[in-house]
């Protein structure tokens, strides 16, 4: 079937709220390109949102699978267990920094992973409340979308929100939220609001992802890794976005020192097969009794195939290596059309996880610009995807080992979207050159 015929089944029998507004329709992939079923070549910079670090089809991640859904597809790891789930259980222990010796949980989604991650705290602690912050992503399931820091599109038309949670800014200066401000609220929020008797956790993005692409300073998630030991909380990191090299390292978090009690990550940790995980320290992992967490399909064996050979290709491809260079080559490129575009602002980027801003001529956020600015891409033959609390930022997340001509050509279509959509400035604009964001102090 081609893309025409396609988008008529879309049309008449794909929910509306979960139908892509793409109009090409995915054939196959390798490495950083698609090509659609009517044989158009398509450039990829999403990834997936952020899930394939490592490329689409990756050949060893491809040869893992097939392997293993040839010899065992699926048991219920609850009814009867198999090797890949205790394996990936100790490689991710011996990845994460969690403080003291980690255990882990397995499940399907990002959503999921914030799910079980709010019920081990709540079963460690025994209180209810969790803290998140403005702008902050965590799912599309009831309770994650009561935890996002932003209602459109994600919960305005479902109803009451589950209630216990509660939020605070995150800091992004060039929003006009500095660290101090930040943390001034968060106290307020457990004045306030949140009383810290009743609170389980905070929950934290290392760099916010659907909400911008702004990393927090070491120091500010030190203050929140204090205030949880001032209080009995439990610190979260959710690095579904930020985690399995996207930054540089391996975790986001790992820029700071600090040490959370749980993680949670999905995405890139497994090429494109479905599978997330909890990782935390054991004490609290084991909180709760027997038979109250996982699901039929958690940690399915393919998966845990995948994430075997993911971490595999890591170390033989060097790919936080590659995603720190991948990182200042984009840094350096963004910042020369800050200078040339009025429209081009805030560029930065922690190792790979890269964005700008776009903006009017007042430097208000430019929501239509950007959906302008994917939509020519698109046109052109490229994924360009926006992310942000004004919906104004670009966002950079196509694999790290993506080919130097297909980077090039990618950013060259981008270039010649800013061309045709925005006003190149009369006069250079002096920049700021792209910093890496520092996380570390
Ligand atoms: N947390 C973060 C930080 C995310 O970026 C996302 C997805 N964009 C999620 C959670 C939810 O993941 P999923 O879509 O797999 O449920």
């Amino acid at each position: 079937m081609n893309n025409a015929q396609l988008n008529e089944l879309k049309n008449k029998y794909v929910a509306n709220g979960a139908a892509s507004p793409a109009t090409h329709f995915a054939d196959r992939a390798e490495n950083s390109v698609i090509w659609d079923v009517d044989g158009n070549r398509i450039i990829d910079f999403a990834g997936g949102i952020g899930v394939l670090n490592i490329g689409h089809c990756h050949p060893k991640v491809v040869a893992a699978v097939q392997a293993q859904v040839a010899n065992l597809m699926h048991t219920c790891q609850i009814v009867i267990p198999y090797a890949g789930y205790v394996q990936v259980a100790e490689k991710l222990s011996q990845l994460a920094p969690v403080r003291g010796h980690g255990k882990v949980m397995l499940v399907n989604s990002g959503a999921e992973a914030l799910e079980n991650a709010v019920k081990i705290a709540r079963a460690a602690t025994g209180k209810n409340n969790v803290i998140c912050f403005d702008g902050g992503y965590h799912g599309r399931t009831l309770f994650t979308m009561a935890m996002n820091g932003k209602v459109a599109p994600y919960a305005g038309d479902f109803g009451t929100m589950p209630g216990n949670v509660f939020r605070a800014p995150y800091p992004v200066p060039s929003l006009g939220v500095s660290e101090e401000e930040a943390i001034r609220r968060l106290h307020t929020t457990l004045k306030t609001d949140a009383n810290p008797r009743d609170t389980a956790a905070i929950v934290i993005e290392p760099v916010l992802g659907e909400g911008g692409f702004h990393p927090a300073p070491a120091s500010f998630l030190k203050a929140i890794r204090d205030i949880c030991d001032e209080h009995g909380m439990l610190m979260i990191v959710d690095e579904v976005q930020s985690g399995f090299g996207r930054t540089g390292k391996m975790f986001a978090i790992e820029h700071s020192g600090v040490q959370p009690d749980l993680m949670t990550m999905a995405k890139s940790m497994a090429a494109g097969m479905p599978i997330s995980a909890i990782v935390g320290t054991d004490k609290y992992m084991d909180a709760s009794g027997p038979n109250s967490l996982g699901g039929t399909y958690s940690g399915s064996p393919a998966s845990c195939a995948a994430v075997l050979a993911v971490l595999e290709v890591f170390e033989e491809e060097n790919i936080l290596a590659r995603s720190m260079a991948l990182g200042e080559k984009l840094g350096q490129r963004f910042t020369q059309w800050q200078e040339r575009f009025t429209s081009v602002e805030n560029v930065r980027h922690l190792g790979s996880m890269a964005a700008f801003d776009l903006v009017t001529a007042d430097h208000k956020p430019d929501a239509e610009l950007t959906a302008a600015m994917c939509k020519l891409a698109r046109e052109k033959g490229l994924i360009l995807i926006a992310c942000g609390f004004y919906g104004n930022t670009l966002r950079f997340l196509m694999p790290v080992t993506i080919e130097d001509e297909v980077l090039d050509e990618g950013l060259a279509i981008v270039e010649a979207c800013l061309s045709e959509l925005t006003k190149v400035a009369e006069v250079a604009k002096v920049a700021e050159p792209a910093k890496a964001a520092e996380l570390t102090d």
